[in-house]
Parts: C-alpha cells; structure tokens; sequence
C-alpha cells in the first residue's frame, strides 16, 4: 500500500476541518466538491499563470511523473546540481510529501515560489495583515500553505537557506502585447488532468513586461512557523492521517460548507455521510433528527455557532429572544425579521410562501413600461486578452434581456455573446446594451449587484483607455443613467433610470420555505413555479418560441413547466446539456450557485470556448447552449416578477 503522506492539499484540507481529513478520498464517504481537474481548472480561472510563471523562470527541469518515488528520485538529482531551476520538484519528509510551483537552488541559498492564480496590489501596505496583526481570512489558506512547504523543504534539507515568495497577478502591471493569453491553451490529458499548451510563437518581446509579480512573504511566513503551534499541528494532522485515525473537532456553522454530506438517495446506495458522522457522534442524534430543519439553513445568519454551542441545533429549539428581530424602518423585512419568519414557519408547520402585498404593491406603482430583466455573464481573465489591460480585469461576455409591456406579452427581445477568440469584448458589449435600452424609459431590472458593478467597472475602464474611442462620452453617460456608483468610485452619482435590483426585493418582501433560506435565482424560481397556479397554467404548455406564443431568440415550441412526483422540474436541468463530457455531479456543482456568486457554468464555457481547442462545430454548439442557459436566467426572472403580478391582483 502507498503510504499516506500528508500532501499540500491535505494540510490545506486539514486546515478547513482536520475532521475532513479521515474522509477523504475514502470511496464510502461521498465528496461533494468537484472532482473533475480540468473543468474545475476552467471554472477557477487563472490556470494559465502556473504556466506563464515557468515562462518567466526560463531554463527549468519540468518534473512531470506522478509516481511519488520516481518524482522525489529525479528531484534528487537535480538538487546535485549547483544551480538549477525545477518546475514542481518533489520534496518529502517522513509522512510528509510536497511538490513546489518553482525551486530556484543557487549553491545552498534555495528561492520557493508559489504561484497563485489571485491578483496582488503591490501598493497596499501590509497587504496580508488585519489593523490587529493578525493574517487577514482571505491569504490566511496560501500562506499557511507556503509555511508548510518551507517546513518540509527545510527539514528535509536543513542547512540550505530558503526564501519563500508568492506569485500572483500584478492588479498595476500594464499588459505590452495583444494575444498573450490565447498563447495558453488548456486541455485534458490521458489521465483527466489538465494540461496547458504553450504555443511556439510565444516571443520574448510577450515575456519583456511582466504581469506577474514575485512578492516575498518571508515574514509572514517565519511568524506562522515560529508561533509555537504549527509544528505540533503539521504533525498531528501527518499522524492522523497516515494511521488513518479521525481527529474529531467541534462542529459548528463551518459544518454547513461540509463537502462530505449526501441525499438520503444516496445513502440508500451504500454511501456515507461523513456529516452525519460528526452530527451523530456530537450531538447523539439518530438518522430521524437529520429530518428536521436545523439551525445551519437560516439565512444569512451570524449566530450559528452560537446556538449550536447553547445547544439550540434544531430550528423548533428557538425562541424570538434569539433571533430578536428588528425593524430597521424601511420598507420590507429586515434581515432579522426575516430570520424570524423562516424560523416561524418551520415552526408552525407552515409551509406556504410569504407575500408582502401591499409593500411590493407600492414597489411595483413605481415601474415603468415595457419592463427590461436583464442579467450579465462575466469572467476576469489572468492574463490580458489585449495590450494595454490589467490581469484579472472584468470581462463581460454576454447579456440577456427579456421585456414585459403593459399588455403583460413576454418576449425574450435581446441578447449578445462574444464567440470572437482574443477579444476583449466589453466596449461591444456595453454599445449592444446600450442599442437595447435606450428605446424607451422603461425600469430595468437585474439579479444581485452584479451588474450594476460590472457596468461601474466599464465605466472606469472608458474613463482610463487611452485609444480614441469615438463614442466614449455616449457609452458613460449612458452607464451613469442605468446605474449608481459604486462604494470604490470616486465619482458618485444615481442614475435617473438606475437599475431595480429584483433580488433585493425577494429580500425585503418574499420568502417561499421550498426555498429553505436561499434567494439565489435558481431555488427562488421552482419555488415560485412551484406556488404559483398562473405560472404553472401559462408555461405547462409549449408556449415559449412558438407562433403566437412568446416570442424567444434561441427556443422554439418549449414547454418550461413539467411536474414529477407533485413538483417542478427544476427548468435549469431541462435544459440539453451545456457540456457533454461532464458528469451530471459536477455540472451541479457549476450550476448551484450561493446568492452572489453566480454564472459559474457560464464563465466555464466561455473558458472553454476561448482557451481550449475546439472545432467550429463545437464552438457553435456551445455558444447556443450559453445562449440558451443566459435567456432562461432572464426569464427567471420575469416569472418571478409575474407570479408577484398575478398575487397583487
Ligand atoms: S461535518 Fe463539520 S466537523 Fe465534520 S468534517 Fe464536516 S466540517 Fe468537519
């Protein structure tokens, strides 16, 4: 047997639960993250920088067997060598084993670099810190995870002198050429991983202005090390898991991101619920107190691990002293009244949606026809498409919009998506919405803040490109009149059309149990169609695309409604596929979107389309499934916004 060796993505998963540990990779156990390394390589973005950073360390010996022995073997080797640079070299210590991005060796001075695919401002000060000294949440993960490199490189080689930096995206640095980034492609190789193809017309004059940057974190670091704990925990979490012994932890509101959890459905199957595991032994539950609503599904709530320390687990544990909700005097619930109403529901057994009549009645007096629901696709690329941009600028990619007049007809009346390779598309973008919207006054509505920042962030960029741009000054008075600035914007303004943010609404004065506490659009919308008797009349039939229906640019004679087993089929999964390759778990996984993070299968398949090699029949077939997958997230909305019509009424 292999031995067990505690691997950089174990201390990384450790570090989240020391728990996890003992279920992962254990076939029983079920593992809801994503399993597929290519496609989560695309959804995470930035996998080009690995590759681009070897680039900028020319000259180096690519260690590239999996085998454990044989890439320790070859790393030996190499380190015989004065000097040398190694591209994932293979350092192990008793039951520890690491691969590094890039080892730089000069005689005993040892140079680690770990490249990360995240951007860096070289400008702020203590960038790693909270005002405290403590390490900040969001770098706590990559610097714990340099710590344990250093830990297993110097020990394993105790008399070199190592120092560690990070690599990342510079957010300041300029790119020099056009056509960088489709310099990069991505594919899958034999054994499912991904692979990146770097093209042979890759110059020096691309490498010359560096867009990434090498920020030592030798501080940082050696306070991690020396603070008295971390080799105890490198250690403990090492033992555990190579005797394969659970280390058991508090559970807590952490429990509710637990990867290891499954459907009953599944259970019924032979697998296991390492979640359950934890629930059971902690709180000596049996498989029936799993049925009951906990304290982990109410929304947006910081008190979690409160009630579960005050041994307040279940929902109907609950009084109204420990939600204590408060008005906060403006119109709709608060966050806490809201709570509170989850919380009373499952409590009165009582599953029928709540609807604020009157408040959305003098909401809705307001708007003005034809109604626009539009909703964006964006993606921030490493590695700029064109000279002149930043890494990790936002890239918008496509736009749906759907109207309603005030004869109540649908129609799905616009959309855009760039299928051009290379292309930064947002001015495209932005003119094409523009065209869109500018035919009338009519209130424009979106999902989230998302799009109001997107278009904040074109603006920045019109304001700073320094090409002549014929119709910059349209484009920004355009933005300014659909939007509101934005808390970084220097300028502020409120646009007299500012866009009406639906999700806000479903906050403030709608909440459907079925939906268990999310407002993310896709368990909002089957809970709406699942309550809503006018939805299920109208979209049971194959209306949507059809000669005298509702008019769509991308369906024909669908039928959006179907019932199984007394419910909804969910409409996101009657779509055909959005990929073929990709199993149905982790296209779930793409799909479930938390409330404002959303369109990660989207920005995967624009990925895909733009850095992988495919045909033009392919290319095509994609671009209609996200024309597809973009035009239902419109009419989401408009469904939404119809079931609240017809209650109103
Ligand atoms: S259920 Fe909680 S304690 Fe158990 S492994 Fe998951 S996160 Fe850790």
């Amino acid at each position: 047997m292999t031995k067990r060796y505690l691997t950089k993505s174990r201390f990384k998963l450790g570090l989240e639960c020391p728990t996890k540990l003992y279920y992962t990779k254990k076939k029983e156990y079920l593992d809801q993250k994503m399993d597929d390394p290519f496609l989560a390589a695309l959804a995470e973005g930035g996998y080009q920088v690995g590759e681009l950073a070897k680039c900028y360390h020319p000259g180096g010996h690519d260690i590239t067997t999996l085998d454990y022995e044989e890439a320790e073997r070859q790393t030996n080797k190499l380190l015989k060598e004065d000097k040398v640079t190694i591209y994932e070299p293979a350092i192990r210590f008793n039951n520890l084993f690491i691969r590094i991005d890039v080892l730089l060796k000069n005689k005993n001075i040892f140079e680690l670099i770990e490249v990360k695919a995240k951007s860096f401002d070289d400008t702020e000060e203590e960038a790693f810190f909270n005002k405290n000294g403590t390490i900040q949440a969001g770098w706590k993960a990559y610097l714990y995870d340099i710590a344990f490199q250093k830990y297993v490189l110097q020990s394993a080689h105790p008399k070199i002198k190592i120092s560690c930096f990070l690599m990342m995206a510079d957010k300041n640095a300029v790119c020099g050429v056009d056509g960088l980034n489709q310099k990069f492609k991505i594919f899958r190789d034999e054994s499912n991983r991904k692979g990146i193809k770097v093209s042979t017309l890759l110059s020096a004059a691309d490498l010359k202005e560096k867009i990434l940057v090498k920020v030592p974190v030798d501080d940082v670091i050696d306070s991690i090390i020396e603070d008295g704990t971390f080799e105890k925990m490198i250690n403990d979490y090492a033992t555990a898991y190579e005797q394969d012994k659970k280390i058991v932890t508090d559970i807590g509101a952490h429990c509710g991101d637990c990867e290891f959890q499954c459907s009953k459905k599944e259970e019924a199957n032979g697998y296991k619920s390492g979640f359950k595991e934890c629930w059971k032994a902690a709180l000596k539950w049996e498989d029936k107190d799993f049925d009951e609503p906990n304290v982990l599904e109410i929304w947006s709530c910081r008190k979690k691990d409160n009630f579960i320390t005050d041994d307040k687990v279940k929902i109907t544990d609950l009084d109204i002293s420990d939600i204590d909700p408060k008005n906060d005097k403006k119109p709709g619930m608060s966050a806490s009244e809201r709570q509170w109403l989850q919380v009373e529901k499952v409590q009165n057994i009582d599953n029928k949606p709540f609807f604020d009549k009157d408040g959305l009645a003098l909401e809705m007096k307001k708007w003005k026809f034809p109604l626009h629901f539009i909703d964006f696709e964006t993606t921030c690329v490493a590695i700029p498409f064109n000279k002149g941009r930043r890494p990790y600028e936002m890239v918008a990619f496509q736009f749906s919009r759907h109207t309603v007049d005030k004869d109540e007809n649908v129609e799905h009346a616009g959309q855009y998506l760039n299928a051009e390779l290379g292309k930064f598309p947002n001015y495209d973008f932005l003119q094409g919405l523009k065209r869109q919207l500018e035919n009338d006054e009519g209130t424009i509505f979106r999902y989230s803040p998302h799009e109001n920042t997107v278009l904040n962030h074109i603006y920045r960029q019109l304001k700073e490109d320094k090409s002549n741009i014929v119709d910059r000054d349209d484009l920004c008075k355009f933005i300014k009149s659909i939007t509101t600035s934005t808390d970084s914007s220097a300028e502020k303004w409120n646009g007299k059309r500012a866009m009406v943010d639906l999700w806000h609404l479903v906050k403030r004065f709608f909440y459907d149990p079925y939906t268990h506490g999310s407002n993310s659009i896709k368990y909002v919308l089957p809970a709406v169609l699942n309550s809503s008797e006018y939805l299920q009349k109208k979209y049971s039939k194959a209306i949507y695309g059809a000669e005298g229906g509702i008019k769509s640019l991308n369906l024909k004679n669908w039928q959006w409604l179907e019932m199984s087993a007394g419910e909804v089929v969910d409409p996101y999964k009657k779509l055909p596929k959005l990929f073929q390759d990709v199993s149905d778990k982790n296209f779930n996984i793409l799909i479930q979107d938390d409330e404002l993070r959303n369109g990660g299968a989207a920005l995967t398949a624009y990925g895909r389309m733009q850095f992988t090699e495919m045909s033009e029949i392919e290319r095509k077939e994609l671009s209609s499934a996200l024309l597809r997958y973009c035009e239902l997230d419109t009419l989401a909305m408009v469904m939404i916004y119809e079931a609240w019509r017809e209650w109103i009424k």
